[in-house]
């Protein structure tokens, strides 16, 4: 059986700050402002793998309150995140993804970007899509106050879905 998951996360943009997306470290002026080391691109992929395992959410698993996550990089948070979905049987089919930056231009980037993700998650690069857009000067993101990311997740299981309702011994996540 197939499920899709789908992931969004917006990381304010500050100067002074570091730019890491997709765990590279982009030269910028202006970098994430966030609890972690506010990698948006990672955040919406781990969010997009959860919800393709109805596995909850990001802030479900590392919660901004807990201490344990601040600075942490989301490369860890990413492996954890194969480690929670693997356990429950699940393979990444493919990860695609949006990054939103006016600038700079993150085209020189994105097979790094997506090599470091393909680590992460021990599949293959050609798994792995990361297309990168600005926003035409409109809004927050254009106007280089934020940087967005959004990720949609395929994950298969082998067996027969049945389409049976959730037991009560099943886990949920709600
Ligand atoms: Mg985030």
């Amino acid at each position: 059986m197939t499920r899709a998951g789908i992931g969004y996360d917006i990381h304010r943009l500050e100067n002074g700050e570091t730019l890491i997306l997709g765990g590279v470290t982009i030269p910028s002026p202006r970098g994430t402002v966030g609890h972690s080391d506010a990698d948006a691109l990672i955040h919406a992929i781990i969010d997009a793998l959860l919800g393709a395992a109805s596995a909850g959410d990001i802030g479900e698993h590392f919660p901004p309150s807990d201490p344990e996550y601040r600075g942490i990089a989301s490369r860890e948070l990413l492996r954890r995140v194969l480690h929670i979905i693997r356990e429950q049987g699940w393979e990444i089919g493919n990860i695609d993804s949006v990054v939103i930056l006016q600038e700079p231009r993150l085209q020189s980037h994105r097979y790094e970007m997506r090599r470091i993700i393909a680590e992460d998650l021990c599949i293959g690069i050609d798994r792995i899509s990361v297309k990168a857009k600005t926003k035409e000067g409109l809004d927050a993101a254009g106007q280089m106050r934020a940087v967005e990311a959004h990720a949609i997740a395929l994950l298969d299981k082998s067996g027969d879905d049945d389409r049976r309702q959730p037991h009560e011994e099943d886990t949920v996540w709600v």
